[in-house]
């Protein structure tokens, strides 16, 4: 790590890898069907803060100090649509479809303000997950059943580890497909936008479905007439990611895709001598990672429909599992396979979200990385938001 992440962060890495070496934080995804004000009140109490409420405030008083244009206004590099929301990324990447207006349940109703504003910037809505502010270590109570269904109120997780599911811009009738999703964070995530008309988590090993499925059943209501939970209900698949590469049935069928990729997972990798990817006999696997990560995007971009987003992320630093993969797949995917697809800019969501996490300085023309900070002790996660053209 030294020899290689010491190059590419430069003087960066040593606050990095001093970050790494130390506690990390959590954020705690709030629980939408546990009786969520009673739960926020309660991290409220302790001092934490919803990230994402917080950056709508933020955003909301920077654009009446006029200093929001980024998000509120269009820019020569970056022109608004008539409805006010970017047109192009800003490596030329058109936007997704238009998501339908809001309307349907009440975690709709009440995240209003949330979703128009995360509209402009194209995040998905309703989340809500709790963080301590910069430089605050406090520590986050284990879930509580809660609510009339018992479930568990919260769910403690890497707070960076929900831009790809913000990025991932889901709206309300969506077929969503998590394609390496256990042990379930982001899908947990992914079903608190009450947005997925169906979702499809799929992961290749049975026991960590099988941590999924625990998940699923401690958080999510049965009844699929519960406001939120997916019409389509949740179908957990055990397969290998890459049955999408060749699957004609599934071809084209999503309108979004999360590739949360298996990688070298930094911070855990340097605190858990156990099962180390790092160890010699696992030398060969981890030398095959990118060539894997490149055919699990590549097969979601094709599960993916024209018009459609995939999100690619890692919890690692490396660039070879990172913006190469995105890079490579791309190229694949026009030359094999005659789809185009345009990573988008990220730079409004870097915005956004700057005073909570500590962000790769080094542009990257395919995403943005969360870097671990000793005050803000988040990441790495990388994402990369790319939309399937043709
Ligand atoms: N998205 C998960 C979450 O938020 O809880 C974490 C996913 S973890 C970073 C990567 C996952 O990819 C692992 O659970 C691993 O079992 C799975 N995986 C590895 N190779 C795979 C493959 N070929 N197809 C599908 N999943 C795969």
């Amino acid at each position: 790590m030294d020899a290689t992440y010491g190059l590419q962060l430069g003087h960066m890495w040593e606050s990095v890898r001093l970050a790494l070496l130390c506690e990390r934080k959590y954020g705690a995804l709030v629980n939408a069907w546990a009786d969520s004000d009673g739960t926020g009140g309660e991290l409220r109490r302790l001092g934490a803060v919803d990230l994402v409420r917080d950056v709508v405030t933020r955003s909301l008083a920077g654009r009446d100090a006029g200093e929001a244009r980024r998000v509120s206004e269009p820019t020569a590099e970056r022109p608004l649509d008539e409805r006010g929301r970017e047109s192009r990324g800003g490596d030329g990447a058109p936007c997704p479809s238009d998501p339908p207006d809001h309307e349907g349940g009440e975690l709709g109703k009440s995240l209003m303000l949330e979703s128009s504003v995360l509209s402009t910037l194209r995040l998905s809505p309703n989340i809500r997950c709790f963080t301590f502010p910069r430089g605050d270590i406090s520590r986050f109570p284990q879930p509580w059943p809660a609510g009339a269904l018992r479930l568990l109120s919260h769910y403690l997780l890497d707070a960076a580890s929900l831009l790809p599911v913000l990025a991932l811009d889901v709206q309300l009738g969506h077929r969503v497909l998590d394609l390496c999703a256990a042990p379930g964070g982001k899908t947990l995530a992914l079903l608190q936008t009450a947005c997925c008309d169906q979702l499809t988590s799929n992961d290749v090993s049975a026991s960590r479905t099988g941590r999924l499925q625990r998940v699923l059943r401690t958080y999510v209501p049965r009844d699929a007439e519960e406001a939120g939970v997916p019409a389509g209900g949740v179908s957990v698949r055990t397969r290998d990611g890459i049955f999408w590469l060749k699957s004609a049935e599934e071809r084209g069928v999503y309108d979004r895709v999360l590739v949360d990729a298996p990688c070298t997972n930094d911070r855990h990798s340097l605190h858990e001598e156990e099962n180390n990817i790092f160890s010699r006999s696992r030398m060969k696997e981890r030398q095959q990672l990118p060539a894997l990560q490149t055919q699990l995007l590549l097969a979601g971009l094709l599960a993916c429909r024209p018009g459609g987003v995939v999100v690619y992320s890692t919890c690692s630093l490396s660039q070879l599992q990172n913006s190469c993969v995105v890079e490579a797949a791309l190229s694949l995917a026009t030359t094999n396979h005659n789809v185009d697809a345009q990573a988008c800019d990220l730079s409004g969501m870097r915005a956004l979200f700057s005073h909570a996490f500590t962000f790769q300085e080094e542009e990257d023309r395919f995403g943005e990385t969360v870097i671990p900070h000793v005050a803000a002790n988040f990441g790495p996660i990388y994402v990369s938001k790319i939309v399937r053209l043709s």
